[in-house]
C-alpha cells in the first residue's frame, strides 16, 4: 500500500464472527509441545491518518483510520520467521529518495523497529531462520537493513530483483532497502492447491505454515496461513487489501488511489485474489484474515512480547 490510514469503522468491521464464538480450544488444548509454535505482531510505525474512503472503495469519508507498519514473528521449533519487517532504524534515510508529493502523502511515525523490540526481549537476528517479505514495497521491508545476515525468502517470481523492483514504480520500491542483500533465497512453490490458491508451499511440511502465491498487488506477493496447534487460524494477506472491509465486501482500492498513487502491479489480477480471500471469509468464519496494514485487524494477533498459541 504505502502508508495510508484510518479508525472507527474498523472497529465495527472488526467485530468478527469468531469474536462471538468463544474459542474453547485456546488454552485448554495448548500443550507443552505446542508452546514452541506461536505468533506475535510487532508494530513498528504508524501511517498518516486518512479517511477510510481513501483506503477502500465504499469506505466512509468521515471515518478516519491510521494504518500501521508491522512485522509478524512466527516461532517454530524448526526456526523462527519474520513475515514482513515493518519500518527499521534507517528508514528515514531511504525515505529521502521520495519526492515531495510522496513524502507528503506517505508520512509515518516511527515507533520501535522490530530489531529493537526483539533486543528488548534478549533476541537478535541470530534467532531468526529467515525473513519472508509479503512483497518488496518499502513499508514491508523497511527493516531489512537491520537484519543484514538473515536470509530473505522471496517468491521464485521475484528472485530476479530486476524484475521485482521496478525503478519506474517509485516510490513503492526504495532501492536503498534492498541493495547489498546477499541472502535472497527463492521460495519454490508447489503446484498444489491450498485454500483455493493454486500454488503453495508448506514451509516445514507439518501443515502449520503454508505460503501461497498472491501475485497481483506486486509480482510474487506471498500470503501466509498460520495454523496454530490450538486450532486458531490466521491468513496474512500482505497488501491484497489494506483493510478488512476490502475482502469482506470484495471491493477494490478507491479510484483516487489508482489515479494519483497507483500501487497495484495488476489491478484486475489483484481483484481476483481479493475475491478468493472473500470466499474464504464467507466460508470459514473462524479464519482470522489480516491485511498487513490494518491496525484494527492487527489486534487479533497478540502484540510482542505476548504470543498466541
Ligand atoms: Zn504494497
Amino acid at each position: 500500500m504505502r502508508n495510508l490510514a484510518f479508525t472507527l469503522l474498523g472497529l465495527i468491521m472488526a467485530i468478527p464472527t469468531w469474536a462471538s464464538n468463544p474459542d474453547t480450544s485456546l488454552d485448554s488444548t495448548t500443550t507443552e509441545e505446542s508452546s514452541d509454535f506461536s505468533i506475535s505482531i510487532l508494530t513498528t510505525a504508524l501511517a498518516e491518518t486518512f479517511p477510510e474512503a481513501m483506503i477502500v472503495a465504499g469506505g466512509d469519508f468521515f471515518k478516519y483510520r491510521q494504518l500501521s507498519h508491522s512485522a509478524v514473528l512466527i516461532e517454530h521449533p524448526q526456526g523462527n520467521l519474520l513475515y514482513d519487517t515493518g519500518l527499521g532504524r534507517t528508514i528515514a534515510e531511504s525515505f529521502e529518495q521520495n519526492n515531495w508529493f510522496h513524502k507528503a502523502t506517505m508520512g509515518y511515525t516511527l515507533l520501535t523497529p522490530a530489531i529493537d523490540q526483539l533486543a528488548a526481549e534478549n533476541m537478535s537476528e541470530k534467532d531468526l531462520l529467515a525473513i519472508i517479505p509479503s512483497h518488496l514495497h518499502w513499508d514491508h521491508i523497511g527493516g531489512l537493513p537491520d537484519f543484514p545476515n538473515t536470509p530473505v525468502w522471496v517468491s521464485n517470481k521475484v528472485a530476479s530483483l530486476k524484475e521485482a523492483v521496478d525503478p519506474d514504480h517509485a516510490p513503492a520500491y526504495l532501492t536503498g532497502l534492498i541493495s547489498g542483500k546477499e541472502q535472497w533465497k527463492s521460495i519454490e512453490f508447489n503446484e498444489k492447491e491450498y485454500q483455493g490458491f493454486s500454488r503453495s508451499k508448506d514451509i516445514f511440511n507439518d501443515g502449520r505454515l503454508i505460503l501461497v502465491d498472491l501475485e497481483g498487488h506486486t509480482p510474487g506477493q506471498v500470503g501466509l496461513f498460520v495454523n496454530l496447534d490450538s486450532g486458531k487460524r490466521y491468513f496474512l494477506i500482505g497488501d491484497t487489501t489494506w483493510v478488512q472491509r476490502g475482502y469482506i465486501d470484495n471491493t477494490p482500492r478507491p479510484k483516487i488511489v489508482d489515479w494519483f498513487n497507483p500501487v497495484d502491479w495488476k489491478i484486475e489480477q489483484n481483484q481476483q485474489v481479493v475475491k478468493k480471500v472473500h470466499d474464504i471469509y464467507m466460508a470459514q468464519p473462524d479464519m482470522m484474515i489480516i491485511p498487513a496494514h490494518d491496525e484494527v485487524a492487527a489486534k487479533l494477533i497478540p502484540h510482542f512480547p505476548k504470543r498466541g498459541y
